[in-house]
């Protein structure tokens, strides 16, 4: 074993056994040491400043407790979090995840993502990530008022404009980031717009920040597919997930003259060989808060399917796959059967949606492969443009907001792509991702001392 090798085999070790039992949060680490050994072969140094070891630990990690009212009286307790990964290149920025799942491994892992994520946007944002266990589904919007506001009442001493700005994520939309900017306000007794971005538009938030992440995704798609002379108009596309993301890649698809043929939720999935009515989706799935399988009731030739969405690539021709859903929903034997059924381009429009083994079968099956941390970070970029409008007491138009997305995707793709290739990896998104992202966040911590 080289010593570069060795070196990250034993910090890795470390990090297993600091953090027991976190499967998602070592998933993530391990796939970003891989790419490392490329970076260690070349500048031993970061070698010797324990600059990976510190990357690994949290700079800070906050669990609180959380007490709301149902609307049947009755006390209810939950578990809040925010883990505050990495300062070197700004404020610590990354949403608040509100889901039945989460576990402080799901916020540790989340939030390391996003320190890579933020980096390769260019902007002047850390990482951090935050969320609670509470399961909104099946809530009333008072309970759900009144969860936000408790989850503020703690939360909000650890946040600032220069400190910590949240986001949604999973479970956390327009309305939640309304209760929580509602109660902040109250608590501090100031109107700090920047202490949150995904704000309604009229109240500081800014034009195309729900649009961002899936806009940016198939953005990002586009220019994989240019690399190889092809692009997405004209392709079919499978999308899992029929939330914020995937409404608005399948928004983007459809303008760039693609077919989206199935949309998911977490009861199953749509396949729709018309193409999907983006229409009639919106109105199940953000105005009726419906099941998925609502829609195909309303369209003659949909069909609703119990299983995944990944099994119809065997059926149906398809040449995209946008996984939007969540973490680990595409595995090795999901990935098999999208590469055999002739799948060219993997965007992740969620975190991490793809197992380490699906990542191998797609990598090695030549099929154009975006990690998350690249392909989603338009969600988190034009966050940033939030917190600059926020700052300047400003807000711009929807079609300067679009241009600022795509340039900064563009500059995405490109510094992947340049990466991999100065590193001897040439078409390695994954390796582009990683690699790039560590840098810029290596160069800021040694620039700023132990
Ligand atoms: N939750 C989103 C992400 O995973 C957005 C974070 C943000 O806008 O701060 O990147």
């Amino acid at each position: 074993m080289s010593p570069h090798s060795a070196h990250i085999a034993r910090v890795y070790d470390q990090i297993i056994a600091r953090n027991p039992g976190e499967r998602e949060f070592h998933q993530a680490v391990e796939e970003v040491f891989e790419s490392l050994h490329l970076v260690l072969e070349k500048h031993p140094e970061y070698m010797d400043s324990s600059v990976l070891e510190r990357m690994c630990e949290p700079e800070r990690q906050i669990i609180f407790r959380v007490p709301w009212t149902a609307d049947d009286g009755t006390v209810h307790i939950n578990r809040g979090f925010r883990v505050q990964f990495n300062s070197a290149l700004g404020p610590y920025k990354g949403g608040l995840r509100f889901h039945p799942d989460v576990l402080l491994g799901t916020m540790k892992f989340l939030s390391f993502e996003q320190v890579f994520k933020n980096s390769l946007t260019g902007l002047p944002i850390g990482g951090g990530k935050g969320g609670s266990d509470f399961d909104p589904k099946g809530r009333s919007e008072t309970e759900i008022m009144r969860f936000c506001q408790s989850f503020m009442t703690e939360a909000y001493r650890h946040l600032g404009d220069t400190v910590d700005v949240p986001a949604g994520d999973i479970g956390v939309g327009r309305r939640e980031i309304g209760f929580l900017f509602g109660q902040h306000k109250r608590i501090t007794n100031r109107y700090e717009a920047g202490v949150i971005t995904g704000k309604g538009t009229t109240w500081g938030g800014s034009l195309l920040r729900p649009e961002a992440t899936g806009y940016g995704t198939v953005y990002f798609t586009e220019h994989m597919l240019r690399s190889r002379g092809e692009s997405v108009d004209g392709r079919r596309v499978i999308v899992s997930g029929s939330g914020n993301v995937a409404i608005h890649a399948i928004e983007k698809v459809q303008e760039l003259g693609g077919t989206v043929i199935a949309a998911s939720d977490s009861a199953g999935c749509v396949h729709d060989p018309d193409g999907i009515d983006l229409e009639l989706l919106r109105e199940v799935k953000e105005h009726r808060r419906a099941r998925i399988s609502a829609y195909a009731e309303a369209r003659p030739r949909a069909r609703h399917i119990d299983g995944a969405v990944w099994s119809l690539a065997a059926e149906e021709s398809a040449d995209i796959a946008l996984p939007c859903a969540t973490q680990n929903e595409i595995d090795g034997d999901a990935a098999r059967a999208l590469a055999e059924a002739g799948i060219r381009a993997v965007a992740e429009g969620a975190n991490m949606p793809c197992t380490p083994e699906a990542v191998d079968v797609f990598q090695e099956a030549g099929v154009l492969f975006a990690p998350g941390k690249a392909a989603n970070a338009g969600g988190v970029a034009v966050s940033a443009l939030e917190m600059q409008q926020n700052a300047s007491r400003d807000s711009w138009t929807a079609e300067y907001t679009d241009e600022r997305l795509a340039e900064t995707m563009e500059h995405i793709h490109t510094l992947c792509a340049s990466t991999a290739e100065e590193y001897g990896v040439a078409g390695d998104y994954v390796a582009g991702a990683n690699i790039a992202g560590f840098l810029r966040v290596a160069d800021a911590m040694l620039a700023q001392g132990v």
